[in-house]
């Protein structure tokens, strides 16, 4: 199980009223269509423990709120016959991603499909007002494509920054040049839909958590290095942890070095000053317009600079890792973006080798994924989260005859 599928969890317990146990059942087999894609009435039934006949009253309940089609029945293997469920493919969040050099935005659907996206360039920094214009411009581009009857639930939006999870209010974002910036209250009124924001890095590690490489773990570190910096984040028995003011997993200020460099948050020698993707480049020569070769550059490099500076890093590396293997006893980490490429043909057991022995017992060291969508699905499980819990709230008053 994962982040995602957190509110599943807490479904099968508790009681209420026939209402609250309707929207408990709305939410489990919707949180089962979005985590899987298309799924048989019996895969429901097998997967949520609820009985046949009421798996089926949801499943219309779910078909009246326009969420998902059915199929006719069909016959597959020895059992009965059994038709499809697939979550209904107009239904989507609007993903946006400012980083420092370009705004991503995109349209997004159920189970992380990303059905639309656009990359604008930037040259040099930009407001808020920008971002959100700019954005605003592009959805309206999008959703003109009239082929599609497109049903916007929402927006989200991943900031290289620290964001308010209650508003929205992006607190700092040091590489962007923001601070204190209502982002998500302006993005919702330029859009008009409810809009949230989150921590780029911590969006990645959902996007991971529920369709990617840590979709399996209930106990997983993510460390992931971007143009911006080092960020990451812990899912926890299979719960996301927030921290009491949403900013937990801010891995990228591990102190790291004594009199180190001097770092955007007031402190020395954190993880993300001393490990740069912008360093790694220098050392290659490689001009950052062209970053997406650092990898490939960095196999290939038998120059003795570069193999220092690696070292260095994975050193580095090991030790931040040693950190949060200790506190944690996480099952999987993952470590993506350009520390993926720092650890390239390193064995496993090495990153995590001055952790204690006892937590390295079965643990996993994964490569996250380098697929550009992978901030448009984290920012769009803002959106899809909220729907899941509370499916006939957010659908019953915007339904489509
Ligand atoms: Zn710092």
């Amino acid at each position: 199980m994962s982040a995602i599928t957190q509110s599943q969890r807490s479904l099968r317990a508790g009681g209420g009223t026939a209402e609250d146990i309707r929207d408990r059942n709305l939410s489990s087999l919707l949180g089962w269509l979005h985590r899987d894609g298309a799924l048989s009435r019996a895969e429901l039934t097998r997967l949520s423990g609820l009985n046949r006949s009421t798996v089926g009253v949801v499943i219309g309940d779910l078909v009246a709120l326009g969420l998902v089609s059915e199929g006719p029945a069909v016959v597959s293997g020895a059992g009965r016959p059994s038709s499809v469920v697939v979550p209904d493919a107009a239904t989507v969040a609007i993903a946006v991603n400012p980083e420092v050099d370009a705004l991503n935005v995109g349209l997004v659907g159920f189970s992380g499909r990303v059905l639309r996206r656009a990359r604008i360039p930037w040259n040099g920094p930009v407001t808020v007002d920008e971002v959100v214009q700019a954005a605003a411009a592009v959805v309206a581009g999008m959703t003109s494509d009239t082929d599609v009857p497109w049903r916007i639930v929402g927006a989200g939006i991943a900031v290289p920054g620290q964001v308010r999870l209650s508003d929205g209010l992006v607190r700092e974002a040091t590489h962007l040049g923001w601070s204190e910036e209502p982002l998500a209250a302006k993005m919702s009124a330029a859009l008009g839909v409810p809009a949230q924001a989150a921590n780029a890095a911590a969006l990645a590690l959902r996007a991971e958590s529920a369709f990617g490489a840590g979709r399996d773990a209930d106990d997983l570190f993510y460390i992931i290095g971007g143009a911006s910096g080092i960020g990451g984040g812990a899912v926890i028995g299979g719960r996301l942890a927030l921290g009491a003011n949403g900013h937990a997993g801010e891995v990228g200020h591990i102190f790291v070095a004594d009199n180190g460099r001097l770092c955007h948050c007031g402190a020395r020698g954190c993880f993300e000053t001393e490990v740069s993707r912008d360093e790694l480049l220098a050392v290659l020569d490689l001009p950052v317009a062209q970053a997406d070769f650092l990898a490939e550059r960095l196999r290939v490099s038998d120059d003795p600079e570069v193999a220092a500076l690696l070292d260095r890093y994975r050193g580095i590396l090991r030790r931040v890792v040693s950190t949060v293997v200790n506190l944690f006893n996480p099952s999987t980490i993952i470590i993506g973006g350009f520390l993926a490429s720092v650890i390239d043909g390193v064995d496993p057991a090495d990153i995590v080798g001055e952790s204690i022995r006892s937590a390295q017992e079965g643990l996993r060291v994964l490569t996250g994924s380098t697929d550009v969508d992978l901030l448009l699905v984290g920012a769009a499980e803002l959106v899809f989260s909220e729907l899941i819990a509370s499916p006939s709230v957010l659908m019953g008053g915007t339904q489509q005859p």
